[in-house]
């Protein structure tokens, strides 16, 4: 049951600590709502930690208020409230983030995840929103809570950002809204935009390259994937950041339903990214299957190696879910 964000306004109100979570490997999302909240709630006059277990990617370094970003110290944060923001899973967190609020017993859960399954205290799951950003914005204006420039800054990345610059099939008339409203109150759209999209380290287009090489497309032109091993990523001196949204660069090949994204991660873990481009295809319902989840036309999975025999399995599922078209 979702709670209301009357209820949420009266748990913000109340409380006087918080710590604000977001999920591994972060994206826009992830820490743009970490900094539209925590930076309201400071303008409310709360104590606010800002927790990621990757820290901050050098992709978004250029975001307002990205500097209070902190990896989990060890001594536990003593907080009367811990707010997970965008991350489907618990463990999603990261081990680091949950062991130092391990003390704190009262959490509130606000993501766009359909595979969200609630594990606050309080929760607000809203997979009719495209991007957590979203939600927030809608509370933050709702309960009439203050709205910094770092907070109205920190939304537009969150959005802008999940739905691939205002253009996937979750925007809506209200993220359009929300938008315009952003720029009334002030915000730089050529500015943040260029931060945002034109500022590339050669590196991501090192790794583009790599990327295309190990392209593949198969199952009547309907699936295209890339791959990326730990020897490219020692090779080209990679950070996890680098392959942010190139994924969008096969999603977008003509005839493609599926694309996928395979890379070793230094776990001996295989990360999948799945982007769907037909509804009746749910990468979510798929990445469940191995333990991921996500939304229906993007979802993501952490499973074991070898990356050949995760490849195998994930594109015979793939193709199982592509059937049904036939
Ligand atoms: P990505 O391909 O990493 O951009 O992820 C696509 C979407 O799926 C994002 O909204 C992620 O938060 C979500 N996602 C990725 N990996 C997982 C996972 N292992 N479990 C649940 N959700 C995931
Ligand atoms: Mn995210
Ligand atoms: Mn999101």
């Amino acid at each position: 049951m979702n709670a209301t964000f009357q209820e949420i306004g009266a748990c913000l109100e109340e409380a006087e600590s918080f710590a604000l979570l977001s999920h591994v490997r972060p994206d826009g999302d992830a820490i743009g709502s970490q900094i539209a909240l925590g930076f309201a709630l400071e303008a409310m006059g709360k104590k606010v930690r800002l927790i990621n277990e990757d820290g901050l990617p050098d992709n978004l370094a250029f975001m307002a208020g990205g500097d209070r970003i902190e990896t989990p110290p060890e001594a536990p944060v003593e907080v009367d409230v811990v707010i997970a923001l965008d991350t489907a899973t618990k463990p999603r967190l990261g081990d680091k983030a949950l062991a130092c609020v391990e003390g704190c017993k009262r959490w509130i859960n606000i993501d766009h995840h359909k595979s969200n399954p609630g594990y606050g205290d309080l929760n607000h799951i809203d997979d009719g929103s495209p991007a957590t950003g979203q939600i927030l914005y809608d509370l933050i204006t709702e309960l009439s809570l203050p709205m910094p420039p770092e907070t109205r800054d920190a939304i537009y990345v969150a959005v802008s950002t999940d739905t691939g610059s205002f253009q996937y099939s979750g925007t809506t008339v209200d993220t359009y809204e929300m938008a315009a409203d952003l720029v009334r109150r002030g915000l730089d759209v050529g500015g943040i935009n260029a931060l945002t999209y034109d500022n590339h380290p050669m590196r991501r287009v090192e790794l583009m390259r790599a990327l295309l090489n190990t392209l593949e497309v198969e199952s009547e032109g309907r699936v295209a994937h890339w791959q990326l091993t730990m020897d490219a990523v020692r090779g080209l001196g990679l950070k996890p950041e680098d392959s942010e949204g190139l994924i969008d660069i096969i999603r977008a090949i003509q005839g493609v339903i599926v694309a996928l994204f395979f890379e070793e991660l230094d776990t001996g873990k295989i990360r999948v990214s799945m982007r769907s481009k037909d509804k009746r295809v749910d990468a979510c319902k798929v990445c469940q299957q191995f333990g991921g989840g996500g939304h229906s036309l993007a979802a993501g999975i952490r499973m074991p190696g070898p990356i050949d025999e995760a490849r195998r399995q994930v594109i015979a599922a793939v193709n199982e879910e592509l059937s049904q078209l036939d």
